[in-house]
This record gives C-alpha cells, sequence and structure tokens, in this order.
C-alpha cells in the first residue's frame, strides 16, 4: 500500500502561482494588493471600498455535527468544496480563520486544511503570516499598559484597581501567565494587583477586528470596551484613557484581508480568528464581504458544531453585517457519527451500521436546526479510508428522510475532484434563491429571553438556569443600554448540552448559566456555561520537543 502523505509534505509539493496572479484572477489591480513575499498578500480598504456597489455573490457556511476525537474536517471540507465548484466551472472563493500559532507547538496539527484540500503556504499561515496576530496582541497590551499606567499617574478617573477587566494577551500556550500580580518591586512599578494573560484569538481586539466593517468602525468599538469599574461600579472606557487613536495605529494593517490559494491555485482569504467559545469563531466581516464582491460563490466556515458556531454565524455575524447566506453545508464524518451512537474510539475501523444509524440522531438534530434559520442545507460526508459502502448509504437513506441531499466527498485524497458532486448541488441550491434568513431571535427580545431561545430551539434544554446575581446582571446590563446585544454562548462543543459525554442527540437537560460578560466592543454578552479556558496550556509532550529546521531549512515535526 503507498504511504500517506502528511499534509506538510503535500502542501510542500504544491506548485504555487505568484499572488499577483490569483489577485489578477479576481479582478484586484496590482496596486491595491500589498504583497508579504510571493504568496501572500493584503487588500488594500480603498480598494474594497470601491467596490461596495458590486452585486454580492452567494455565501455558503460549512458547519458540522458536533465534534468527537474522530475528526470532522470543516476546514478540509471548506476548501474541497471552494476548489470543486471552481472545477465546475463556477468562480468561488473560500474565507477561513486564522490559526494561532500558540497551540502549534502543543498538539501536531494545524488549522490550514488536510490532504489535498489544503491552503498554502501552510507554515506560514499556521505560524506569523501576514503579522495579524501580533498586531492584535500589541494593540491589547497597549490598552493593558496605558491603564497601569493611569492608574500610575494618579488614577484621574477612579479605577477601581480590584476591578480592572482588561487583560493582557500574548499567542502562545501558556498556563503559568494565567493569573498573576502584576506591578511588584516597589513605588516604581506601581500599584500591585491581580491581573492575568489570555491567548491572543481570546481578545476582544480579536472580536472587534474581526466584526468591524471599516476603521472608523473599528475605532467606535475599541472606544466602547469596558476596561473597568470605578468605586461606584460604573464603568471605564478604553476612550476614557485615550487609548483607541494609537491602537487602531497599530491594526490598521491587520484590518485588511489576506490573500492566499489553495492547493489548486484558488482564491483563498485567510483573515481573523476569533475564539468560538467565547467569541464567535468565524473569519472576518471585512474578507466575507469583500469575497463577496470578488466571487459568484464564497464558502466560509464557522467554528465548533452547527449548535454553536452556526447559531453564532447566523445570529451575530450575518445579523450584524447584513449577510444573508444562501446555503448551508454540514459535515459528517462516518467515524463521528459511529461514536455518537456510542462506538469507542479504537471501534472506528470496523463497519458497525446499527451503531451509525443510532449516531445520526446528532446529524438529525442539526439539520432540523439549520433549517429554523431558513436557510437550505446540503450534507458532505468527509470520507475517510476506513468508511464502508453500507455506511456511506445508510448516512444517504437518512439525509432523504429531512428532504436533504448527502454527498459521499473525497476532498482529503483527491482534492476538488472529490467534492463535484457536492459542489453542483450547492451551486443549484444557492441559485435556486430559496434561502429566506432569519435569526433565531429578535433583537429586541430580552436578553435572558435570548438565551432561552437558543437552549429551547437549538440545544432543545427544557429551561435554563442562572443565579439571581446573573439575571440581575444582564438586566443592569439592559438598563445601559446594551439590551439589543445577541448572545455569544460559551459551552461545551462536544453534546447539544452544557455534559460533553452526552453525545448524540440529548433530551431532558437545562442549561445552567455560569456567568455572563459584556463585550461592548464586540457588540455581544458572553454567556459561559461551564469551564471555558482562555489561556490553553502545552500538553506533557509538546509538539515543540520535536520541532526544528532540517538541513535543507525546511521545518519539520510542526504537522
Ligand atoms: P475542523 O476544521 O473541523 O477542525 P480540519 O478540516 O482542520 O477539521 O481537519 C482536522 C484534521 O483531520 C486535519 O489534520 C485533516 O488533515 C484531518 N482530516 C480531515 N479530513 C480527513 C479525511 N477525510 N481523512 C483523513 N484525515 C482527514
Ligand atoms: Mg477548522
Amino acid at each position: 500500500m503507498a504511504t500517506v502523505k502528511s499534509d506538510i509534505e503535500i502542501a510542500r509539493e504544491a506548485k504555487m502561482k505568484p499572488i499577483m496572479e490569483i489577485g489578477k484572477g479576481l479582478g484586484i489591480p496590482e496596486k491595491d494588493l500589498i504583497p508579504y513575499g510571493h504568496t501572500k498578500a493584503k487588500v488594500a480598504l480603498s480598494y474594497i471600498d470601491s467596490l461596495k456597489s458590486k452585486k454580492n455573490g452567494k455565501l455558503i457556511l460549512v458547519t458540522a455535527i458536533n465534534p468527537t476525537p474522530a475528526g470532522e474536517g470543516k476546514t478540509t471540507t471548506t476548501v474541497g468544496l471552494g476548489d470543486g465548484l471552481n472545477r465546475i466551472g463556477k468562480k468561488a472563493m473560500v474565507a477561513l480563520r486564522e490559526p494561532s500559532l500558540g497551540p502549534c507547538f502543543g498538539m501536531k496539527g494545524g488549522a490550514a486544511g488536510g490532504g489535498y484540500a489544503q491552503i498554502v503556504p501552510m507554515e506560514d499561515i499556521n505560524l506569523h503570516f501576514t503579522g495579524d496576530f501580533h498586531a492584535i496582541t500589541s494593540a491589547h497590551n497597549l490598552l493593558s499598559a496605558m491603564i497601569d499606567n493611569h492608574i500610575y499617574w494618579g488614577n484621574e478617573l477612579g479605577i477601581d484597581t480590584r476591578r480592572v477587566a482588561w487583560r493582557r494577551v500574548m499567542d502562545m500556550n501558556d498556563r503559568a501567565l494565567r493569573e498573576i500580580v502584576c506591578s511588584l518591586g516597589g513605588v516604581a512599578n506601581g500599584y500591585p494587583r491581580e491581573a492575568g494573560f489570555d491567548i491572543t484569538v481570546a481578545s476582544e481586539i480579536m472580536a472587534i477586528l474581526c466584526l468591524s466593517t471599516s476603521i472608523e468602525d473599528l475605532e467606535r468599538r475599541i472606544g466602547q470596551i469596558v476596561i473597568g469599574y470605578k468605586k461606584d461600579k460604573s464603568p471605564v472606557l478604553a476612550k476614557d484613557i485615550k487609548a483607541p487613536g494609537a491602537m487602531v495605529v497599530l491594526l490598521k494593517d491587520a484590518l485588511q484581508p489576506n490573500l492566499v490559494q489553495t492547493l489548486e491555485n484558488n482564491p483563498a482569504f485567510v483573515h481573523g480568528g476569533p475564539f468560538a467559545n467565547i467569541a464567535h469563531g468565524c473569519n472576518s466581516v471585512m474578507a466575507t464581504q469583500s469575497a463577496l464582491k470578488l466571487a459568484d460563490y464564497v464558502v466560509t466556515e464557522a467554528g465548533f458544531g452547527a449548535d454553536l458556531g452556526a447559531e453564532k454565524f447566523f445570529d451575530i455575524k450575518c445579523r450584524k453585517a447584513g449577510l444573508s447566506p444562501s446555503a448551508t453545508v454540514i459535515v459528517a464524518t462516518v467515524r463521528a457519527l459511529k461514536m455518537h451512537g456510542g462506538a469507542a474510539k479504537d471501534e472506528l475501523k470496523t463497519e458497525n451500521v446499527e451503531v451509525l444509524k443510532k449516531g445520526l440522531a446528532n446529524l438529525g438534530r442539526h439539520i432540523e436546526n439549520v433549517k429554523k434559520f431558513g436557510v437550505p442545507i446540503a450534507v458532505a460526508i468527509n470520507h475517510f479510508i476506513s468508511d464502508t459502502d453500507a455506511e456511506v448509504q445508510a448516512v444517504i437513506d437518512y439525509c432523504k428522510t429531512h428532504g436533504v441531499e448527502a454527498f459521499r466527498c473525497t476532498h482529503w485524497a483527491e482534492g476538488g475532484k472529490g467534492t463535484e458532486a457536492l459542489a453542483k448541488h450547492v451551486a443549484e441550491l444557492a441559485d435556486k434563491g430559496s434561502a429566506q434568513f432569519k435569526p433565531i431571535y429578535d433583537e429586541n427580545v430580552s436578553l435572558f429571553d435570548k438565551v432561552k431561545t437558543i437552549a429551547r430551539e437549538i440545544y432543545r434544554a427544557d429551561d435554563v438556569v442562572a443565579d439571581k446575581s446573573v439575571r440581575d446582571q444582564l438586566k443592569a446590563w439592559e438598563a445601559a443600554g446594551y439590551g439589543k446585544f445577541p448572545i455569544c454562548m460559551a459551552k461545551t462543543q462536544y453534546s447539544f448540552s452544557t455534559d460533553p459525554n452526552l453525545k448524540g442527540a440529548p433530551t431532558n437537560h437545562v442549561l445552567p448559566v455560569r456567568e455572563v460578560r459584556l463585550s461592548a466592543g464586540a457588540e455581544f454578552i458572553v454567556v459561559i456555561c461551564g469551564d471555558i479556558m482562555t489561556m490553553p496550556g502545552l500538553p506533557k509532550v509538546p509538539s515543540a520537543e520535536v520541532i526544528g529546521l532540517d538541513d535543507k531549512g525546511q521545518i519539520v515535526g510542526l504537522f
């Protein structure tokens, strides 16, 4: 049997085109592409501005069943479908998140697709790329420094140093920095207080950058960030300490979408990468909106399963940016469905249609849920070598009972050729114009009612339980003018419920809300159900131990 090539081996064999050529294919004039080397470029904001009056292409969301350790392959399928659409003669591009650098040194595995469905140059995309995350880190920490500096020089605003809400960030998995005491070492170093670090992708600046529609909008949102509270508990905003101008200076290039290509030389925007729990988990609005002006079909991914990722994509990103998706692709794998049916991880290689059929309930519920948003659906069965014909057929038959077509997709092994049938169907769905997109809740209902709607309609929970303090906090925010904000749910991605072990389609559960947080700049309310980690750690044997350069100067051990 031929050995399977690793993602990085395949990526390295790519015959990349100069990025100016990729841009030309989209009609972007050379002067409006800012090259970062030969295979990456940013698109000038002035050019994007000039596209405003152009007609939009069709937006296709790729989402998935609840993830399992078996792997689903949303990014891989997004890239594969983009290539498939191009293969059947459509003008298509993909829009994806930028991966975070920190996790690359923990577990092996990148976030630029896999097999023959990848975006390149993959090492760059996974590491420093065009410096966006470094810019976000700098802007975030400038605000942190200005807060402590304000306190040091007399604290004119009267910030309660016990209630500073703005932490620091870095793009590294470093559990040692989760909780720290800063300003130690004497009078010259300020007033000691508890502080901490989050990973850059968890920064509110990341969420803000990804939801901003212009430099002005970026500055307005940054100004609204609540950095802490005064003794009387009234909020202090970033604009109160005059930080937004300088932060925007650091972020102005980062707001420009990054253009790269797939292994099949089709265009891809890779831009922004907010957490999918305390933030909304999809690439920037700038990239999606620009892509819609440049291509007839835009395929984009939302993080986690459809209960979290698609819901937030629809209720936060699409609602706020005025986007109207034309079709949704739900990715499922036979392996993951078997796990939802009760199979253990080491049993996935043997055929088991009965267990698979049990697990299909998870897919079925996601199909029903996405229908509630008024967007037509197709199912992509991301094919693994161990899948049998009988298993694939069982998925196809089941989807038919929901009025949805499912396709065996072999893009991981074959590239765009492996998604042609799916691509044809998705293009037809989108072209029919049958989508009648609507968010699941109205922005004018109370914040707690929004949470209840998501819990009941999407998670199928019987009820929501929250302490009085949580409900009072939500009411206080309504009184302070934040009542129209959408909800950003933070719960486990592994189950419809808050118990990661409840696979399939659980019922008879309630949604316990532990904590609520205000992201006033990102303009959403984070509702936390369960433990959420905003600064990951490294595993016992981090992949950093085996990463290095070989004698040709190529990176080894990363993927
Ligand atoms: P997601 O976006 O859902 O997190 P990815 O697309 O990033 O998932 O895929 C996760 C990993 O699984 C990648 O390393 C990819 O190479 C691998 N993978 C995806 N699809 C397949 C497949 N059909 N066969 C084997 N490995 C796959
Ligand atoms: Mg992904």
